[in-house]
């Protein structure tokens, strides 16, 4: 809009209309699998239309019969017909409404499902660009109005489309004269329409970011409610979404206004024609050239039609909404992770020698400030090494560039000689486990947590990790023991429970590599009687643990339990 050139405004304006056909495209392709479904939809559909479109025809016979020395059998007919026709129709509504609405479910799970994969494949730093509220829309309400895209809004359209021309045709055949009257009022319609399309447009596309902006910040407090209560920031955090809400509906109240004057002016052309066409209806009646029945047959199919068109129109908004719902959808899914996750490198033996070579860093969301800057560090197999450092130092962020959550500007991680990212995914989270400093656990069972991304797994094995991270004592103590249900994101446990099973879902894959990151953080409170201490003297510790010990580095009390309890063949 700002570019002054107009060549330069088509140019833009083609290339919208291009991608928008594209994106149609797409998503009539994703359908492929309720081809079936949509087909049956459209029979019905054309059953109802040609039904539908009988019903004013035998109106102005019934009154055509009626005005006459009429007979009784005609009476009869003409109101049989009008029965069957209406019974026809709705039959016909009532499967294409459901034919529909399966195809329409079918795709929204299949779609959801998709995008969920892709979403959960993204790099680390995506998530950091990306709020919450942004994805949990483009998983929910992007997805559904992508699916109606096609089935609803095309099934209108079509619907429309056939019952316009089947009753234009006969609306010609009434009478010709009228007909070019009414048709009259169509390059008015076709100029206000345009006109709305891009008001409309913009607006829809203000108010899909302003509910996303809203669904951030009451998933931001729910999520951080506690922090929340214990700030006492429940008014703040209420106003924050409330001004959120208010912005939304601000933006809704001119998409709808702009909406309503549509409308408005829509309404006062069509009953300005309407009442044209009664004037003109009765001069045409008195010269004999079309009878009184004819004339409402001509007015009822008349007022169909701009039914028809409003429909039209407020599919057309609607549709606008689809289109730029499925382009937000289709980035998302066409999105390819920024950290490659394509290697394919798994030897069957894993020394576990770690070797972070010349690494410079930068978050994504701060490219400016390096985190590490030429930074080397060799990680010996069979050896506890600990890095201690002031909080903030980098620690976590050695972790996460090991754990390949991100990939570094330059420099590059070997394990056993190789670049990380010459391994297989799987295998490298296989070999490579790490306890966080925030321990996430997911609703489901304590088992199912220990057990975590490895399908079927016994208790007993579950029972073995769980004695190494020493969380075996408590959890025989739950209610359910291993199928105490943990609540969500863990919930229902205390922190340093939490870390201990985070511990043993380590602990569980038997790792080559295995990383704390300041996991007695939260067993302090519990330390003395596990023995787990933490040393009071450095602000922070990421630490790899291995059975051999660090000769330069003289164990303490706390890393002496560690290694007495994590058992693990070889670690860092
Ligand atoms: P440590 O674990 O040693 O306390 P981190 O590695 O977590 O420190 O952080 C190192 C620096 O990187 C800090 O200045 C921190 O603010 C910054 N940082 C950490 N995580 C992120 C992130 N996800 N995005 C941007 N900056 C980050
Ligand atoms: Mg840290």
């Amino acid at each position: 809009l700002s570019c002054p050139d107009k060549s330069c405004q088509s140019d833009g304006e083609k290339k919208g209309q291009t991608a928008s056909r594209v994106l149609f495209k797409r998503v009539i392709l994703l359908y492929r699998p309720d081809y079936i479904l949509l087909f049956g939809a459209f029979v019905f559909l054309s059953l109802a239309v040609l039904c539908e479109m009988f019903i004013p025809f035998y109106t102005g016979q019934v009154i055509d019969i009626l005005r006459s020395q009429y007979q009784w059998n005609d009476f009869l007919t003409a109101i049989l017909f009008m029965g069957l026709f209406s019974l026809g129709s709705s039959i016909s509504a009532g499967c294409r409404g459901g034919l529909f609405m399966c195809a329409i479910n079918s795709f929204t799970c299949r779609v959801r499902v998709k995008l969920f994969r892709s979403l959960v494949s993204q790099e680390i730093g995506f998530y950091e660009t990306t709020k919450t509220g942004e994805l949990t829309s483009r998983l929910s309400t992007d997805t559904n109005l992508m699916a109606r895209a096609v089935a609803l809004n095309v099934n209108v359209l079509l619907r429309t489309f056939i019952k316009t021309l089947g009753m234009l045709s006969l609306m010609l055949s009434l009478s010709w004269k009228l007909t070019l009257l009414m048709l009259m009022e169509t390059p008015l319609t076709g100029l206000l329409q345009n006109i709305y399309d891009t008001f409309y447009q913009k607006l829809s596309k203000e108010v899909q970011d302003s509910i996303a902006q809203a669904n951030d910040a009451a998933e931001e407090a729910v999520s951080g409610i506690r922090t929340v209560r214990g700030f006492k920031t429940e008014k703040s955090e209420s106003c924050r979404y409330d001004a959120c809400l208010m912005g939304t509906h601000n933006l809704k109240t001119r998409r709808d206004t702009v909406r309503a004057v549509y409308l408005l002016v829509r309404r006062i052309t069509e009953l300005g024609m309407k009442v044209a066409m009664l004037y003109y209806g009765r001069l045409i009646i008195q010269s004999g050239q079309m009878s009184t029945g004819n004339l409402v047959s001509f007015i009822l199919y008349q007022s169909d039609l701009a039914d028809n068109i409003r429909t039209l129109i407020y599919i057309f908004g609607d549709m606008l909404n689809s289109v730029s719902a499925a382009g937000k959808v289709f980035e998302y899914l066409d999105r390819k992770p920024e950290v490659c996750t394509e290697g394919t490198l798994q030897p069957d033996s894993l020394k576990g020698h770690v070797l972070f070579q010349n690494l410079t860093f930068s978050y994504p969301t701060r490219r400016d400030q390096k985190v590490l800057k030429d930074f080397c560090l060799e990680l010996k197999p069979g050896q506890m090494t600990a890095l201690v450092g002031a909080s903030g130092g980098g620690k976590t962020t050695c972790v996460s560039l090991l754990e390949r959550f991100y990939q570094a500007q330059e420099g590059e991680i070997l394990l056993d000689g190789q670049p990380l990212q010459n391994y297989q995914h799987k295998y490298l989270h296989r070999k490579i486990a790490m306890v966080g400093q925030e321990p996430v656990l997911f609703s489901g069972s304590v088992k199912d947590n220990i057990a975590y991304g490895l399908g079927e797994c016994s208790l007993q094995k579950v029972g073995v990790a769980a004695r190494k991270a020493n969380a075996h004592g408590f959890i025989s103590q739950l209610e359910k023991q291993y199928d105490t249900d943990v609540g969500e994101r863990g919930g229902l446990l205390s922190g340093g429970q939490k870390q201990r099973i985070a511990i043993a879902r380590a602990l569980i894959r038997e790792p080559q590599v295995l990383i704390l990151d300041e996991v007695t953080s939260c067993l302090d409170t519990e330390s003395e009687q596990m023995g787990v201490k933490n040393d009071g003297g450095c602000t922070g510790k990421a630490r790899g643990c291995s059975g051999g010990g660090n000769e330069n580095d003289p164990p303490n009390e706390q890393e002496r339990e560690l290694r007495s309890r994590l058992t693990s063949p070889s670690h860092f």
